[in-house]
């Protein structure tokens, strides 16, 4: 049985080290939160899984890392100045700031028992809200030195798409993949991790010749659920799609699919993987030639400045079509932790908590623990075992002799770490030691010498 509410996972998240509020000494700053030592692990590992199914194991990706600070201008011809709006409204007696289509999801602030506008308070009209946050860039304050902080990584790939086809010689259809932080001064951020003021995206743009892109929209929804469900370890029951609407596409898109998780607070959007047709790629290219930034395009038809394609069978330039799948890294870790966590009755009664991650997405592969720690041999024994498992293993691994054995091997279960290792007389005798497994805590005895393959290949 996964989480139940979001307590128990909070909970879990701050007593072990994966994820505390942010500027928390000083009360806080909604919407902020930091990974801990095992929370920045698990985190990595999903960045890491993600990268590896999308860009090493396909022949048709590259991958880049751009800057969160962009030109102005690039918000303003992706739309996003004009149509990045949340509807907000305003209580004039509370004070409270709402999203308009949210109301069934806050509270009134003097009665947090009712929705807003359910207490005497007097609400405003839904007013356009932007969500970009703007910061001054270079020493002089002015109205035109100011930049965003970028809400999706998405335009970062856009303004490049020239220079990666440049630089690589890809032909269609080839993405490009990117990790990195957004931001979005969301209105009500809220439920821990999954509506924050800065996060971070897993995107594709996927170029396509148009006429194709429907099809290849269809390839990446199967091939992403699979994804969650076979490599990350998310039910597949847990899972649904939702075809949003076109009353509420986003403006650049024709067809979205969001790929919804059965999280504690409810199903909510894990990933959006949208068909962007040529949106993004023709504004920016109609803009290179209203501000007279494609004198140069005309000179050279390979210019980096037009975003187009040349299609050699055409022999025309064509404006591709993009499909682009957006995920939330930390709505990723947070399906993870409600999906791994269990709460198992063990025979004595005593309730074990039990993070049943994917064993390559847990943060400690291995815990070295030594069965007598008064025994200095044992103890020797121990701490090399660890270290030669960290270092021909290339696998996080730890020591740890502050607890009786029954409590180490709770504290392992809890964060996930999918094998104990103990170090006992025996193991001075011939070698060997135990290996204990986290989910059916059965254990075995192998050779101290053969720990770093055996776990190896059992976590992938
Ligand atoms: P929502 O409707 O929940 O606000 P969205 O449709 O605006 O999400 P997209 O613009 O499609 O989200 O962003 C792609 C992905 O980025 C989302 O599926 C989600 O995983 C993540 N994401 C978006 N906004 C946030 C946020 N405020 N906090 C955490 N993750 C987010």
């Amino acid at each position: 049985m996964a989480a139940e509410t979001m307590e128990q996972i909070v909970s879990l998240c701050k007593r072990r080290g994966f994820i505390f509020a942010g500027s928390e000494i000083y009360g806080g700053l909604q919407g902020t939160f930091d990974y801990g030592p095992l929370g920045v692990e698990l985190k990595n590992n999903l960045k890491k899984a993600w990268w590896k199914h999308n860009i090493y194991e396909r022949d048709d990706m590259e991958g880049v890392d751009t800057s969160i600070l962009m030109n102005p201008f690039v918000w303003k011809y992706s739309g996003h100045e004009d149509t990045f709006v949340d509807p907000l409204i305003d209580c004039k007696t509370c004070k409270g700031r709402f999203r308009a289509d949210k109301l069934g999801d806050s509270d009134c602030l003097l009665h947090p028992k009712l929705r807003p506008g359910q207490c005497e308070g007097q609400l405003t009209e839904p007013r356009a809200f932007n969500m970009m946050f703007k910061t001054g860039v270079g020493p002089v304050e002015s109205a035109d030195s100011f930049a965003y902080l970028r809400p999706e990584t998405a335009q970062g790939i856009f303004v490049n798409f020239s220079n990666v086809l440049t630089a690589t010689n890809r032909k269609l259809p080839f993405g490009i993949a990117q990790v990195g932080k957004s931001f979005r001064n969301e209105i009500t951020p809220r439920n821990f991790i999954f509506r924050v003021r800065e996060f971070e995206q897993m995107e594709i743009e996927y170029f396509v010749k148009p006429g194709t892109d429907e099809q290849v929209h269809d390839e990446f929804i199967k091939d992403h659920v699979d994804w969650w469900v076979d490599q990350i370890g998310l039910s597949r029951e847990n899972i649904k799609l939702y075809e949003v609407p076109t009353g509420e596409l986003a403006h650049y898109s024709k067809r979205t699919v969001d790929v919804m998780y059965k999280f504690p607070i409810g199903w909510e959007e894990l990933e959006g993987i949208a068909n962007r047709t040529d949106f993004d790629l023709g504004s920016h290219s109609r803009q290179q030639d209203t501000l007279g930034l494609s004198a140069k395009v005309k000179k050279n038809e390979h210019s980096t400045e037009k975003l187009t394609y040349f299609d050699h069978q055409t022999n025309k330039h064509l404006v591709p079509y993009v499909i682009e799948p957006s995920a939330g890294v930390d709505r990723g870790v947070l399906a993870v932790l409600t999906e791994a966590y269990h709460e198992d009755t063990l025979e004595n009664g005593e309730i074990r908590v039990v993070l049943k991650l994917k064993p390559t997405l847990a943060p400690i592969k291995v815990a070295v623990l030594p069965l007598k720690k008064n025994e200095p041999r044992i103890v020797e024994m121990a701490k090399r075992l660890k270290n030669d498992v960290q270092r021909t293993g290339e696998m996080r691994s730890v020591y740890d002799e502050t607890a009786a054995i029954g409590k180490l091997y709770r504290r392992q279960d809890e964060v996930g770490t999918p094998f104990c290792v103990t170090v006992d007389f025996q193991s001075l005798e011939d070698g060997t030691v135990t290996v204990r497994d986290r989910d059916t805590m059965q254990q075995i005895r192998i050779p101290s010498a053969d720990l770093a393959n055996y776990v190896r290949e059992r976590v992938g």
